[in-house]
């Protein structure tokens, strides 16, 4: 059995993926080629935004939305340390500070009652990140930052596809972030990824940005990056968006059978009132989580922990002052949670012998 199985769906997709791959070799444009503009007209549609500009990844994709938002050196950015690297990473690397916050344990994201009492003159974004891919509350968050004069930044990186009362992740905030990185739930082959929003002049300097800092050619207005989108992957992003709305379909049903076979034997996952969750991961919660990867390895099932270090527990941002203890939910978490095999192409058998795997392993 397949963690996440992206081979059945090459099979499911090949002679469009391949045809969309092989036009790109046959024009040979490989650099911000016509089907890059094409994906960003098609994703902003998707996503419910005005505007979409595609990156080299969702890692470098937020680190250029916090340039646009002209955050650096002086700067904080309040955000939750249960998540990938990459979410704070991108704090230090524009010269900005994280301030972390916890998480709530129902959701596994951005407790947003405990927000308002980090903001300082110098918070300039806040950053929530749609874990598992499910989006937290972003009535309550754009109300803050609009209160506050303070950006929000959706790390939408597994949430690509989620709704909450109907609007797309990516579509809500100031900015939308994604990645496509070939696990996420919309993935290509290699690093990708796409940032979202209705703001004229954010778009325009998230794209300069991303081809170094020009507004045009040899014109160089800001300090921007190589940030470009491959065009052989905006071609195959193309090739599976049509599918995309059914693949999301069948993860949120097969995530709701999981939850009702196994919610009497242990924590799953909860879809909050107005959300619908893409599960990037379906995360349970479970006391003795070494036992249960042993029984599920047996069983031949493989099985993930993200993330069994919260981030003010990395050496590399010892520095900001944290220590364990602060963050007791998202400490908790760490310890409890672990992911089982999902992809839309997971058969309601492998569900089954998944399902009663885990019920032995904790009976
Ligand atoms: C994957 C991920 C990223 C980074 O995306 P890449 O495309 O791998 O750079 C950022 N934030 C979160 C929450 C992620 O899961």
């Amino acid at each position: 059995m397949q963690f996440i199985d992206l081979k059945t769906q090459y099979k499911e997709y090949q002679t469009e993926i391949d045809g969309a791959m092989q036009a790109v070799m046959e024009h040979g444009r490989f650099i911000m080629g016509p089907e890059i503009a094409e994906v960003e007209t098609e994703l902003a549609s998707f996503a419910g935004a005005k505007h979409c500009i595609s990156v080299s990844s969702g890692t470098h994709s937020l680190e250029i939305a916090l340039r646009a938002l002209n955050i650096g050196p002086g700067d904080e950015v309040i955000t939750v340390p249960f998540t990938w690297i990459s979410s704070s990473e991108v704090i230090l690397l524009v010269g900005a500070k994280p301030v972390f916050v916890d998480i709530d344990p129902v959701t596994f994201n951005i407790d947003v009652d405990q927000i308002e009492s980090l903001i300082t003159e110098k918070t300039k974004a806040i950053m929530p990140v749609c874990l598992f891919g499910q989006m937290p509350n972003f009535e309550k968050l754009n109300a803050i930052g609009k209160k506050h004069g303070i950006a929000i930044l959706e790390d939408a990186a597994q949430s690509f596809g989620a709704t909450q009362n109907g609007k797309r992740s990516c579509g809500v905030a100031d900015i939308g972030s994604t990645s496509f990185f070939p696990a996420k739930p919309l993935g290509c082959y290699g690093d990708g990824g796409a940032l979202f929003t209705d703001d004229e002049e954010l778009a325009t300097a998230m794209k300069a940005i991303r081809t170094h800092g020009g507004t045009k050619r040899h014109h160089h207005t800001l300090v921007g990056t190589n940030g470009r989108f491959d065009t052989l992957q905006a071609a195959v992003i193309l090739a599976k968006l049509p599918h995309f709305q059914k693949e999301v379909e069948a993860r949120g049903r097969i995530g709701a059978r999981y939850s009702e076979l196994l919610r009497d034997c242990c924590t799953v996952p909860e879809v909050m009132d107005g959300n619908t969750h893409v599960y990037a991961q379906y995360t349970l919660r479970v006391d003795d989580r070494e036992a249960l990867q042993a029984r599920l390895k047996e069983a031949g099932i493989p099985t993930a922990v993200y993330y069994p270090k919260c981030l003010h527990e990395q050496p590399v941002f010892e520095f900001l002052g944290y220590s364990y203890g602060d963050f007791p939910e998202c400490e908790k978490a760490s310890k409890e949670v672990v992911s089982l095999p999902m992809h839309p192409f997971l058969t309601e058998q492998d569900q089954d012998l998944v399902v009663e795997a885990v019920k032995s392993a904790i009976a």
